[in-house]
């Protein structure tokens, strides 16, 4: 089988930083020397070229422009790689992988987003395993010659999840990710074994890859908090041209049922405001019909956003309203899983 080629694209975060020999400061690492500094790399069957976004930044500067910048890279290269491998910082991580499986149609080539914990240049580091790994994943291919993970993905500490699915659990564990109610879509032991059950594969291969270029702001993301008050949710509301909103309920999708939060949401809605629930808990489904603090909010119109993270919820979004539907049509969209974004 031919060699796979395999093109990284480097947006910045701690993965791309290596202490400097003479200050014992963090400094850039330079991704095109890669086969110098990792010599084993040559062993994989794989070809490697390295592009550096510019300017390289922390993913907590991340906008909805980088990741419309990253899809244009990525379909202007994707007839001459076979995968695509995203070092990305780990704080927003999960944002703009999600983003990027809405954003992408007919993807049928593997794009596996990776960071790590410690900066690459230091002993310790997790994100050499990160990479390398991250790199055979995206060039892994079945006996038919066909990529084995044609979809986005993220890749941390020995597990690869559907990126959608994914948080970021963890400011100091190197198992900084989980998919809380996705399964794992490979464990890396001796071996790396993938879970194809849970794999996405396209309906047809060799189609053109399409990529959305819009995403909308016009958006808000409410937490529940007991406390919350009705001047504050109003206000949220009342925002001039507000059109959608994520609001993270409790448990199983509930909310409270006093008179005038059901009012500000009602009201909401009629002006054409699409509320998406999604809920606190990290794992577990929405199901607005199974408690009556939850049937108030399903009666007057918001759309169960099931067991979606809220990463996914808010670029799901973003994604559809920023594709100019009508509010009825987003409703629908978000009913839908269109890239296996939750639980059917
Ligand atoms: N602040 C960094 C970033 O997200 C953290 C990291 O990469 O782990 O860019």
């Amino acid at each position: 089988m031919k060699r796979s080629s395999i093109l990284i694209l480097y947006t910045g975060g701690t993965i791309g930083m290596k202490t400097d020999a003479g200050t014992g400061s963090l400094v850039p690492f330079d991704f095109s020397g890669i086969y110098e500094e990792f010599p084993s790399l040559k062993r994989l069957q794989v070809d490697i070229a390295v592009h550096t976004l510019s300017p390289v930044i922390d993913s907590s500067n991340v906008a909805p422009e980088n990741w419309v910048a990253l899809a244009e890279l990525i379909r202007a290269n994707y007839d001459r790689y076979d995968g695509f491998v995203v070092l990305h910082g780990t704080d927003t991580m999960s944002y703009s992988a999600s983003a990027l499986s809405f954003l992408f149609e007919n993807l049928a080539k593997p794009v596996v987003f990776t960071g790590s914990q410690i900066p690459i240049g230091v002993l310790r580091t997790d994100g050499r395993e990160n990479l390398i790994t991250a790199i055979e994943i995206a060039g892994a291919r079945d006996a038919a010659g066909r990529p084995i993970v044609p979809e986005v993905s993220l890749y941390f500490q020995n597990r690869l999840f559907r990126a959608n699915r994914t948080t970021k659990r963890s400011a100091e564990e190197l198992s900084a990710f989980h998919s809380y109610n996705y399964p794992a879509l490979a464990d890396v032991g001796v071996n790396i074994a993938y879970n194809r059950a849970a794999i996405r594969t396209p309906e047809r291969y060799g189609e053109p890859l399409r990529i959305a270029t819009r995403l909308s702001d016009r958006l808000c993301l409410v937490k529940l908090f007991p406390g919350l008050s009705e001047r504050m949710l109003r206000s949220m509301l009342s925002a001039p041209d507000l059109q959608g909103v994520v609001l993270e309920t409790y448990g199983a999708g509930n909310a409270p049922t006093s008179p005038w939060f059901i009012g500000a949401l009602r009201e909401a809605i009629d002006r054409g405001i699409v509320v998406l629930n999604i809920t606190q808990c990290e794992g577990g489904c929405v199901a607005m019909e199974l408690y009556e603090t939850g049937l108030g909010l399903q009666r007057i119109g918001v759309v169960s956003g099931r067991d979606m993270t809220t990463e996914a919820a808010v670029t799901k979004m973003m994604y559809l309203l920023g594709a100019g539907y009508t509010s009825e049509e987003v409703k629908r969209q978000l009913k839908k899983s269109l890239r296996g974004e939750f639980t059917e």
